[in-house]
């Protein structure tokens, strides 16, 4: 048994602090909002009174927080008060700069860490499936392994400081703009009278096939479970896809790489939530590219 801290209890941290109860850790939780702590002590977790009294004792330190200000302001308050040898774990979605600062402040206190940020959403995170890739020292990674591993379907060391972001944004940006093409697809085989199953039957097993389609199709019928099938309801919302494209460009602009299709999904899902749909599935996207939106 492991003594961990899991700082950011809400719509992924809960259910994955939730199955680190359920693999027989000890838990000790914080978050500022009360209605989730209440969520928190019902699965388990040892709910603390601030983020400080959480670490105070854990081995492992897990944060799953909004943004990289709130996981560089935690950092600060934790990392001086945690136990000598812990391990910090960061799994919320970060650009990569806050993610090295971030394990900049855990060097400097003598702390191991890892950034760790995960795909699966709400669905993964309940079912224990989740996909984590991490950033950091082999030694980090080797500890941090086995207390990722009741919350993961599968785990990948993506390299040194910060490859665990660079990797999320990376396959969230192909996300996005497979999204997009995905949904042009279908609205110009609608337009050229061919039905979405036809084209479905064909892309899915073709050259076309990809996970927007195969996996997530944009329209009902071919995929039942993928949000289409009950009025796009998320599933990963359009506001998460335009936090994740937005990271993903900020990026590119810091490392000079051209991403053309990535600027252009950023747009395309800009417009999307400013037209108030931040809270559909990002699959949803399809009925802006059809027109019916205004
Ligand atoms: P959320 O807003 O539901 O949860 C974040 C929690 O952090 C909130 O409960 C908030 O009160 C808490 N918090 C903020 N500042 C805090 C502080 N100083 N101390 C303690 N708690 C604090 O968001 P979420 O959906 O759980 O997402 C968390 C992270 O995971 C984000 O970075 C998001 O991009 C990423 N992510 C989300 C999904 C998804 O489907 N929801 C999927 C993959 C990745």
């Amino acid at each position: 048994m492991t003594t961990v801290a899991f700082i950011g209890l809400g719509n992924m941290g809960n259910p994955m602090a939730a199955n680190l109860v359920k693999a027989g850790h000890a838990v000790h939780g914080f978050d500022l909002v009360p209605d989730n702590l209440k969520v928190a002590k019902d699965s388990g977790v040892v709910v603390m009174a601030n983020a400080g009294a959480a670490v105070k004792e854990a081995d492992v330190i897990v944060t799953m927080l909004p943004a990289g200000k709130h996981v560089l302001s935690v950092y600060e308050d934790i990392a001086p008060q945690a136990k000598q040898g812990a391990l910090l774990i960061d799994s919320s979605t970060i650009d990569v700069e806050s993610a090295r600062k971030a394990h900049a402040i855990a060097g400097r206190h003598g702390l191991l860490s890892i950034d760790a940020p995960v795909s699966g959403g709400t669905g993964g995170a309940t079912a224990g499936t989740l996909t984590f890739m991490a950033g950091g020292s082999k030694e980090a990674f080797a500890k941090a392994e086995p207390v990722l591993k009741p919350m993961a379907g599968r785990i990948v060391h993506c390299g040194d400081a910060g490859a665990g972001q660079a990797a999320k944004i990376c396959n969230n940006m192909i996300l996005g703009i497979s999204m997009i093409a995905a949904g042009e697809a279908f609205v110009l085989a609608e337009k050229l009278g061919l039905s979405h199953q036809a084209l479905f039957d064909v892309a899915s097993t073709s050259s076309g096939q990809c996970w927007s389609i195969n996996t997530y199709c944009p329209v009902p019928g071919p995929v039942p479970t993928s949000p289409a099938n009950r009025d796009y309801k998320p599933g990963f919302a359009a506001a998460l896809m335009l936090k994740d494209l937005k990271l993903s460009q900020e990026a590119a602009q810091a490392a000079g790489a051209v991403t053309p299709l990535g600027a252009e999904a950023t747009q395309l899902y800009a417009l999307f939530n400013a037209m108030g749909h931040g809270g559909t599935d990002f699959s949803g996207i399809i009925k802006f590219l059809r027109g019916e939106l205004s």
